[in-house]
């Protein structure tokens, strides 16, 4: 679906096909960015500037009205708006918000499976748009992305040993008789029994489908991995064993996660760094700890405000009063505003720049500027 909630279909991807992509941000700001601010160390993946829109092209009776002097234009959904994200390698990243607020298209952004509308990824503070097809092949097995739905993203038709072992032997990490014994070393990493790898996927449990799922992932050698609601479809308990298996690989391979979800216990859990979203835009990152103990902006609290009176380890999301806007339209100013008991006049008329609150962490809040 659309992040409007209209089938995919309808609506086009805003790209600059066939040109390069523009950048937004300064070279000064996107070296920055990708070193780390604050001294921090390099970057993994950095993300600087980064927009995306997706355009619902007219249909005949639209273009025709325009024709006959209508004025119908095409629909813009603004789904990322000029995001700025450094990864270290090592860290996770827990990316949290709404449903409707980008998180997943960043996420699938970050993994260059959608084009930037604006902007440019950087791995290890090297550009990665306008790189030679056979450079970006390889470059693209480092960054790999784990699905909500583990039995919608595994082919029915296909045997596990030919699921997980057909992205390793494509590339030429395998040869062709070498597949078997790697798919099953593969399997044994994520806690799955080798000698089932000549089942389907539909013989397989949710936790075990999950599994699955990693282990293909796991199987080009990825450095990084964006997570998007891998665990939301689980039961609890078989999240927690999930968890770990993410955790226990983390430390095993050195591996980096972006870890989007909606469940703020599963967030403060796993994550060292959570960055919050509202309507496209970051308004929040920090430490872990920090930022569930001492929430920022606005939004933040809302999310936390009624979470804080339950036990910490069952948090759980908590609608934020009143419905986030339609990213058809959104709000001038501070995307917030309709909906935040502070809102000023200024926050109708000027978004408000994220910026550094304390040490690793920023917020984008005109009430920081007040204070
Ligand atoms: Fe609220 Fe204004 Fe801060 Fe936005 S900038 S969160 S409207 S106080």
């Amino acid at each position: 679906m659309s992040p409007t909630g209209r089938p995919e279909g309808e609506y086009r991807s805003a790209q600059h096909e066939g040109r390069p992509v523009s950048v937004t941000v300064s070279p000064t700001r996107a070296g920055e960015a990708a070193r780390g601010a604050g001294g921090a160390p390099e970057a993994l993946l950095t993300l600087a500037g980064v927009s995306k829109k997706f355009v619902k092209s007219l249909d005949m009776a639209a273009r025709l009205g325009n024709l006959l002097g209508a004025h119908v234009r095409e629909e813009i959904v603004h789904a990322v708006d000029r995001v700025d994200l450094a990864i270290p390698a090592g860290e996770v990243v827990g990316l949290v918000g709404e449903s409707g607020c980008g998180k997943s298209t960043l996420g699938r952004l970050a993994v260059g499976l959608l084009p930037l509308t604006e902007g440019e990824r950087y791995w290890r503070g090297r550009p990665l748009s306008g790189l030679p097809a056979a450079d970006a092949r390889r470059q693209q097995l480092k960054m790999q992305m784990i699905f909500q739905d583990p039995y919608a993203s595994l082919n029915p038709r296909m045997r596990v040993v030919d699921i997980v072992g057909e992205a390793p032997a494509a590339h030429g990490l395998i040869g062709p008789r070498q597949q078997v014994e790697y798919v099953g070393l593969q399997l044994n990493r994520v806690g799955l029994d080798p000698t089932l790898m000549r089942r389907f996927p539909h013989q397989f449990s949710g936790g075990q489908r999950a599994r699955i799922g990693i282990a293909r992932a796991l199987a080009v050698k990825p450095e990084f991995l964006v997570c998007d609601e891998s665990v939301a479809a689980l039961d609890v308990s078989i999240q927690a064993q999930v968890l770990n298996l993410f955790m226990d690989l983390r430390s095993a391979l050195n591996l980096t996660y972006l870890f989007i979800s909606h469940d703020l216990g599963v967030v403060e859990h796993i994550s060292d760094r959570v960055v919050i979203m509202y309507l496209g835009r970051v308004v929040e990152s920090g430490p872990t700890p920090e930022l569930f103990a001492a929430p920022n902006h606005p939004y933040t609290q809302a999310l936390l405000h009624e979470v804080g009176k339950v036990e910490p380890k069952k948090r759980t999301f908590v609608p934020v009063k009143g419905e986030i806007p339609s990213p058809l339209d959104p709000p001038p100013g501070c995307h917030f505003h309709p909906r935040c008991p502070h809102a000023m006049a200024k926050c109708r008329e000027e978004a408000p720049p994220l910026v550094s609150i304390a040490p690793g962490r920023q917020a984008a809040c005109w009430l920081n500027a007040v204070a």
